[in-house]
Order: structure tokens, then sequence, then C-alpha cells
């Protein structure tokens, strides 16, 4: 069997799921299961209306509600015809209404916790997932609905859960391979689970891609495709860089750190499930369906070129803490990771010279809160408004001279922090979120010129 993953732009609207099915009508014999994410900006939409209704403003919330409402009908009415629809449609109205109802709720209470979160944002999927099943049939496939909480178990981490893999599997083999022995293709939403007492849960933003490759290491898939609207994994990202070529074949490694620093074509944690199991993955482009995408596979083949690709992060704090001289003795970095851990914050670049250490974090954290935590050990300091930019590929490992070439090119660049050797394979640093687009310009100028053919398009 094979997972086939459809992102939220390839099943924005009837056209895109009418492309999507087509691209799994020609996979039959390879009997793929499905997984699809909630429609394009669903599930930004469904968690404004859940602050609205925690911030007691029910008729916002509502109203937004009517909106999306109105959207998953045209697009089902479309798909479905009068006759179908007729008969599919009490289902939309009945998650509409309960929809409505959890709505409702939250603003007479007028709080907003992380599970009650989960249980809105949940309805992307589970919305998408049951339009889509929906048209499949209507498009003449034998296509049956699978409920991924009844699937995809979690621990109470509500917003990014982490999948018990033991309870999944075992649900995925009870749940999902009768199915397809019975010659069906299942339909299920990423992104949604519930926890072993059935409360539904979310594993992260982007998490879709994680749902296909859990449910493609639970199941041992031949291959797992990540259709999305670009041709692959690209040089940097296209929206950044117009010259950003194509990635024919990457390895695991590579493909988590780029991730891992801001290219969202993949979420971070999907590699390694698959990475486990030995099972290729493919990046693929759902309006583009006869390019060859991007293989991502254990052992990057060889490379001229040292670099594979840009990512770029933005919206990134850096956090200064320094103590008094002689004071960052035994101990002191234990204490500010402890803070960082209390606070779950989660870091991801990190300098240290004797007095001081500098870190970043997503802007998106609480940071006057860990701030104020912070100051407690030594004087803090933190400024916005930066960006994390990385360069990966196995290459940098043993190519000299490569950190001079990277920083002669940006000499007139203010560079915050620099960070090289952790993985061997990435060199990061951070800028002024400003920059961005000139430092990216040029290094893949310099560095994506002139390419090796076995590795890029
Ligand atoms: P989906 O909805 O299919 O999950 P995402 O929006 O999560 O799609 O990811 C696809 C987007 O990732 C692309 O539209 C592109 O803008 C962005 N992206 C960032 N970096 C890269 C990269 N190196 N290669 C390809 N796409 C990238
Ligand atoms: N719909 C979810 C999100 O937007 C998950 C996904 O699309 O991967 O974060
Ligand atoms: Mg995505």
């Amino acid at each position: 069997m094979i997972v086939m993953k459809f992102g939220g732009t390839s099943v924005q609207d009837a056209k895109a799921i009418e492309r999507a099915a087509a691209i799994v009508q020609e996979r039959l014999p390879q009997k793929p299961v499905v997984v699809v994410s909630a429609m394009a900006k669903v599930t930004d939409q469904l968690l404004a209306m859940a602050r609205a209704a925690g911030n007691c403003d029910r008729k916002n919330a509502l109203k937004l509600c009517r909106a999306l409402q109105e959207r998953h009908y045209d697009t089902a009415g479309e798909l479905l015809g009068t006759a179908l629809f007729t008969r599919f449609h009490g289902d939309l109205a009945t998650d509409f209404e309960t929809l409505d109802d959890l709505l409702r709720g939250i603003a007479a209470v007028g709080e907003l916790t992380p599970r009650t979160t989960d249980y809105v944002a949940a309805f992307g999927e589970l919305l998408s997932s049951r339009i889509v099943t929906a048209a499949f049939s209507a498009l003449g496939m034998d296509s049956s609905l699978v409920d991924s909480r009844e699937c995809i178990v979690t621990d109470t981490a509500h917003t990014r859960a982490a999948p018990l893999f033991e309870e999944t599997n075992e649900r995925l083999r009870s749940k999902v391979s009768p199915l397809l022995t019975a010659g069906k293709v299942p339909v299920m939403g990423g992104f949604i689970g519930s926890t072993k007492a059935g409360i539904t849960t979310t594993i992260g933003r982007g998490g879709s891609d994680y749902s296909a490759a859990i449910v493609g290491a639970g199941l041992d898939a031949e291959r797992i495709e990540i259709w999305t609207d670009v041709d692959g994994m690209m040089t940097t990202d296209p929206n950044l860089c117009r010259d950003a070529r194509r990635i024919k074949i990457i390895s695991f490694d590579e493909a988590a750190e780029l991730a891992y620093f801001g290219a969202k074509v993949l979420h971070p944690a999907t590699v390694l499930p698959a990475v486990q199991k030995n099972i290729p993955v493919y990046v693929l482009n759902s309006r583009n369906p006869t390019c060859e995408g991007t293989q991502i596979t254990a052992r990057a083949p060889r490379c001229r070129n040292p670099f594979k690709a840009i990512a770029v992060k933005k919206r990134v704090t850096i956090v200064d803490v320094a103590a008094a001289r002689m004071q960052l003795a035994h101990g002191f970095l234990r204490a500010i990771f402890e803070t960082f851990d209390r606070h779950k914050a989660a870091v991801d670049v990190v300098t240290t010279s004797e007095v001081s250490v500098s870190l970043t974090l997503d802007s998106t954290e609480s940071i006057p809160a860990l701030a104020a935590d912070l100051s407690k050990l030594a004087d803090v300091k933190y400024e916005g408004r930066k960006a994390i930019v990385c360069l990966v590929g196995e290459n940098l490992r043993d190519t000299p001279g490569i950190v001079g070439c990277v920083f002669s090119e940006l000499n007139d660049v203010n560079i915050r922090m620099i960070s090289q050797g952790a993985s061997e394979i990435n060199l990061t640093f951070v800028i002024e979120e400003d920059a961005v687009p000139e430092v990216v310009r040029r290094l893949h100028k310099k560095f994506f010129s002139d390419l090796d053919p076995e590795v890029f398009a």
C-alpha cells in the first residue's frame, strides 16, 4: 500500500479535489490510503472563531462559522451535484450544528482552553475528509471515510500532542487494513487524533504531513507521497526567490533540517517515522502531477554542490542572557535551560560566551513572561523581528573554506548569531528580518547558479 497526503491547497475547492481524485485514481492498483488537510486557510479561520468565542464575542464567532459553512456547502454542491448533495447535506449540517454549539459554549464561559481549541480546530480535517470521501465516491471510486480520531492515539498535550505509536499502529491495522483488503480507498483527516480516553487532539500546525508518515509507518507503506502546491522541495522557498530550482533527490537528514528551519513544504517530524522504516517519501505537485517531484531517501547521492537548499525561518526573537563576570559558573546554563523548559519554549539557535548566552525563540512564544523569569538569574534583553537563515547540505562536512565563502558574500550584512557544526550538515545564522530577501537572493545566486544535474532539475 501507499499513503497519499493532500495539503490544504490541494483540496482548497472543487477543482482541486477533482484533480486530487484523478491523481488517486491513477494509483488505485497500489492501494492508496488518502490523508487530507483542511481546505486551505480553514484551520486559521477555525482558530480565529475559537478566539472570538473565547473573548465572549459570540456574534463574530458564529458569523465566521457561517462563512466557513457556505464554503464547504458550495464545494460539496459543486462536486456532488444536486441529487447527491441533497443526501449528503445532512452530514455536513450535523457537523456545523455541533461546531455552533461548541462556539456558543466557549463564548458563554468566555474561556478557551487548549482542549477546546483542539476540538474546534479538528473540524477542518473532519469536514474536508468527509467531502473528499463523498467526492471520490461520486467520481466512481469505492472510498471509505475513516475518522482519524479512532486511529491516531496521542498523549494529552493538546495543540501539539504526540502520537502513541503502539496503540496507533494497532488501531490502524484493525480499522484501515481491512478496508484496503476489501479494495476500498480509505480517506482520513490529517492533523487530528484523540487521547486514549477519546478526547480530540491535534498534533501541531502543519501536522497532516506527520499524520501521513504515522499512517505510512504503521501500515508498512511502500511509499509516502506528500502532494502540495509546488514541484517538490526547492533550493529555497519559491515565494521568496523566483529562481528556486527543484531538488530531485535529498537525504532524510537534509530534508529534516530544512523543514525544522522553515521549509514548511514538509513538517519536521514527517521524515522520522518514515526513516525508521526506510520508507521513501516523495514531495509532489498536485497542479503538475507529471513532474517527478522530490524523492527523500535514507542516503544522499553524491552532489557537486556544497548545499542542497536555503531555508528561512522568520518571526524569530533573540534573547540575550548575560551574567555578571565569573558568575557563569557551574549550573548557570542548566538553570537557564530549565527556565526555557518550564515555559515549554523551543529554542532554535544557541551561542555562548564567557558571560552570556544568546538564543532564538519563535516570536509567538510568550516571551515577556519568560524574560521575567530569566531575569531572576541574570540580565535579560530580547529583540524581535529577526530571521534564521539556514544553508543545508551533506557536503558541508568536507568542503574546506565554505564558511568563508558564505560570509564574504554577506560582508555588509549585520549578522547577529552564527552556528555551525551541531548537525554537521547545516550552517545557520541570524539576521534582521528585513534583510531576508536580499540575503537569500545573493546566496542563491552564489551557490545555486551552476547545479549538479544529477541532483537538481
Ligand atoms: P500544504 O498545504 O500542501 O501542506 P504548505 O503551505 O504547508 O503546503 O507547504 C508548501 C509551501 O512551502 C510552498 O507553497 C512554499 O511556499 C513553501 N516552501 C518553503 N520553503 C520551501 C522549499 N524549500 N521548497 C518548496 N516549498 C517551500
Ligand atoms: N490543517 C492543519 C494546519 O493548517 C494541518 C495541515 O494542514 O498540515 O496546520
Ligand atoms: Mg503543510
